[in-house]
C-alpha cells in the first residue's frame, strides 16, 4: 500500500496556507467576505484531510511500537467536526464572542496538549529516536508554545465567562477584579518561569524535566486567569482579539516543534492578524496596546460603579408613530445600530424602513462604530445579513463630521457607543471615541427601559432637551415605524 509522499504533503500544506492568505484578504471587505469564507472553509479542508492522510502514513510506519492510534484521530475528527458544526447552527449571532472565546481556549488546550505529548514521546512525532534527548531548539519551542497555549486556554474560559454574563461566580463578572500587588504577582511570575524554562531547556540527560515543565504549566494556566480578571466592561473586545492572536502563536510555536509548515504559516497568519486586530481597536478605544498585550488594563472599578448609578432624571419618550412622523419630515437620517438591535433580530425590518424613507427622498446612512455590539465587525455583519447596501454603510471616522448638519440620528439598542460620557477624562469609558449622535439636531433612540449598557454607565444623551426615547423591543418599534411611514 502506498502512502502519501512528504513532497505531496507540503504541496498541499502550501495549497492550504494561501487559501488563508486568500481568506484573510477576502475577509477584510464585506462585499468579498464570502469569498474570503470559502476559501477559508476549502484551505482548512485540505490541511485536515492531509494532516489525515499524513498520520495514516505515520501510524503504519510506527505500527510494530504502538505508535499513534489512528482510530482515535477519526474519533477526533468526527466529534470535533460534529461538535463546530452543531455549534455553528446553533449559535445566535449576540453569542458568537462567547463561541469565538470558546474555541480560542480549545487551541489552548490542543497545543499544551500536544506539548506534552511531544515531550513524553518525541519519537512518535519523528523529531527524535528513542533514547536520545530532546534537542535544545525543541524544547525551547515546546516551552514557549506550552506556554502561550495555557495563557490563552484560561484567559480564554474567563473570557468567555465575562462575555456570557450568565455566571454568579466573581471571577465571570463583567467588572473588572483587581487586588493589591497584582502587577508584582505578574511580575514574578513571569521571572519564574524564564528561570524554570532555562532549568528545562538546560537539563542533562535523555528523560524531560518534567519538574520545571509542570510548574510551568501550572503557572502559565494561573498567569492567563491573572492577566483577564483586571479587564472588565467596554474593555472585553480587545481582549477576545488579543487571545485570538495569543492562540495563534500557540499553535505556530507547535508548528515549529512538529515541523509542520502548515502549522507554523496558519498560527502566524492568526497571531499577526490577532494583534494587527487588536492594535487597531486599541486605537478605536483609545487604550496602550502594551498594557493589553501585558494585561491588566481596563476599567477603574470605583470610577465604573460611581458611574453606573442611575440617575431619576425626566426624560421625553414618545411613540413610533412620532419618530415615523419626524423622520419621513427630515432631509438626512443617520442610524446608529447597536447591540440591541442585534439581540431584537430586527436587521431586516430596519432595511424595509430605510428603504421607505428613502422613497420617500430621505437621505439614509448608517453609522458604524468599530466597538457596536459584542464582536468585531458585528453590526456589519447584521446589516451584510439583511443585504443592506454597502454604500449606505459608514465607520465612524468617515461619519462623524456629518452628526452636526444631520436632522434626525435614530439610535437602534445602541448605547455605549453613542456616550458623550466619553468626552469626560474622570469617566471609565474616558477616550474611547464614540458616534458624535449628541450633535445632531433632533435624536431619537429606540431601547426597552432607562437600563446602562455594557459599560454599566448612565448615558447623559437620553436626557438632552433634543432626544425622544421610543421604549419597547427594537423589532417591534421599527416594524411600528414601517407601518406608520407607509
Ligand atoms: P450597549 O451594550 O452599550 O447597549 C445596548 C443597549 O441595547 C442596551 O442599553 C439595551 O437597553 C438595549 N437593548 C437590549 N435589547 C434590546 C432590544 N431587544 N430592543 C431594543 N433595545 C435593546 O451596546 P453598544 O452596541 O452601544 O456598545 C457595545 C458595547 O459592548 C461597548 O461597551 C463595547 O465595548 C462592548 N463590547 C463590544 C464588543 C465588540 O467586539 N464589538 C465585544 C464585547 C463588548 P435596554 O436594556 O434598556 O433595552
Amino acid at each position: 500500500m502506498s502512502y502519501i509522499s512528504m513532497n505531496l504533503v507540503t504541496m498541499f500544506y502550501l495549497i492550504a496556507s494561501v487559501c488563508f492568505i486568500q481568506a484573510l484578504k477576502g475577509l477584510s471587505s464585506p462585499s468579498t467576505a464570502r469569498t474570503g469564507n470559502a476559501f477559508g472553509m476549502s484551505g482548512m479542508a485540505i490541511a485536515t484531510v492531509t494532516t489525515v492522510a499524513l498520520i495514516f502514513k505515520l501510524q503504519a510506519q510506527a505500527a510494530t511500537t504502538g505508535g499513534l492510534g489512528f482510530s482515535l484521530v477519526l474519533l477526533g475528527v468526527v466529534v470535533g467536526g460534529g461538535i463546530g458544526a452543531f455549534a455553528a447552527k446553533k449559535v445566535e449571532m449576540t453569542k458568537m464572542p462567547e463561541l469565538v472565546a470558546a474555541m480560542h481556549s480549545l487551541i489552548g488546550l490542543a497545543a499544551v496538549c500536544i506539548a506534552v505529548a511531544v515531550v513524553a514521546e518525541p519519537w512518535v512525532f519523528q523529531i527524535t529516536t528513542p533514547g536520545v534527548a530532546l534537542p535544545f531548539g525543541n524544547r525551547l519551542e515546546l516551552f514557549i508554545g506550552t506556554f502561550v497555549g495555557a495563557v490563552t486556554f484560561s484567559g480564554s474560559v474567563i473570557a468567555f465567562g465575562k462575555l456570557s454574563g450568565k455566571y454568579k461566580f466573581r471571577l465571570f463578572q463583567g467588572a473588572p477584579v483587581s487586588f493589591p500587588g497584582q502587577h508584582m504577582l505578574n511580575l514574578g511570575i513571569a521571572i519564574a518561569l524564564i528561570a524554570l524554562g532555562l532549568v528545562f531547556c538546560f537539563a542533562p540527560g535523555v528523560e524531560p524535566a518534567w519538574t520545571p515543565f509542570i510548574i510551568m504549566a501550572v503557572l502559565a494556566f494561573i498567569l492567563g486567569v491573572l492577566i483577564i480578571i483586571p479587564i472588565g466592561g467596554a474593555d472585553m473586545p480587545v481582549v477576545v482579539s488579543m487571545l485570538n492572536s495569543y492562540s495563534g502563536w500557540a499553535a505556530a510555536g507547535i508548528g515549529f516543534s512538529l515541523n509542520n509548515s502548515m502549522l507554523i504559516i496558519a498560527g502566524s497568519l492568526v497571531g499577526s492578524s490577532g494583534a494587527i486586530l487588536s492594535y487597531i481597536m486599541c486605537k478605536a478605544m483609545n487604550r496602550s496596546f502594551f498594557n493589553v498585550i501585558l494585561g491588566g488594563f481596563g476599567g477603574d472599578p470605583a470610577a465604573a460603579a460611581a458611574g453606573g448609578a442611575q440617575e431619576q432624571r425626566p426624560v421625553k419618550s414618545g411613540s413610533a408613530d412620532d419618530a415615523a412622523f419626524i423622520m419621513s419630515n427630515a432631509e438626512t437620517v443617520i442610524i446608529v445600530p447597536g447591540y440591541g438591535l442585534a439581540v431584537a433580530r430586527a436587521q431586516h425590518s430596519l432595511k424595509e424602513l430605510v428603504e421607505k424613507l428613502t422613497h420617500k427622498g430621505v437621505i439614509v446612512k448608517y453609522a458604524i462604530h468599530p466597538v457596536a455590539g459584542r464582536m468585531p465587525g458585528h453590526m456589519n455583519v447584521l446589516l451584510a445579513e439583511a443585504e443592506v447596501p454597502y454604500d449606505q454603510v459608514f465607520e465612524m471616522e468617515d461619519i462623524n463630521g456629518e452628526f452636526g448638519q444631520t436632522d434626525v440620528v435614530l439610535v437602534l439598542g445602541a448605547n455605549d457607543v453613542v456616550n458623550p460620557a466619553a468626552k469626560d477624562p474622570k469617566s471609565p469609558i474616558a477616550g474611547m471615541p464614540i458616534l458624535e449622535a449628541y450633535k445632531a439636531k433632533s435624536i431619537i433612540v429606540n431601547k426597552r427601559s432607562m437600563a446602562s449598557g455594557y459599560a454599566g454607565l448612565d448615558n447623559d444623551l437620553f436626557y438632552q432637551a433634543n432626544t425622544m426615547m421610543v421604549f419597547g423591543d427594537a423589532k417591534k418599534v421599527i416594524e411600528a415605524m414601517v407601518k406608520a411611514v407607509d
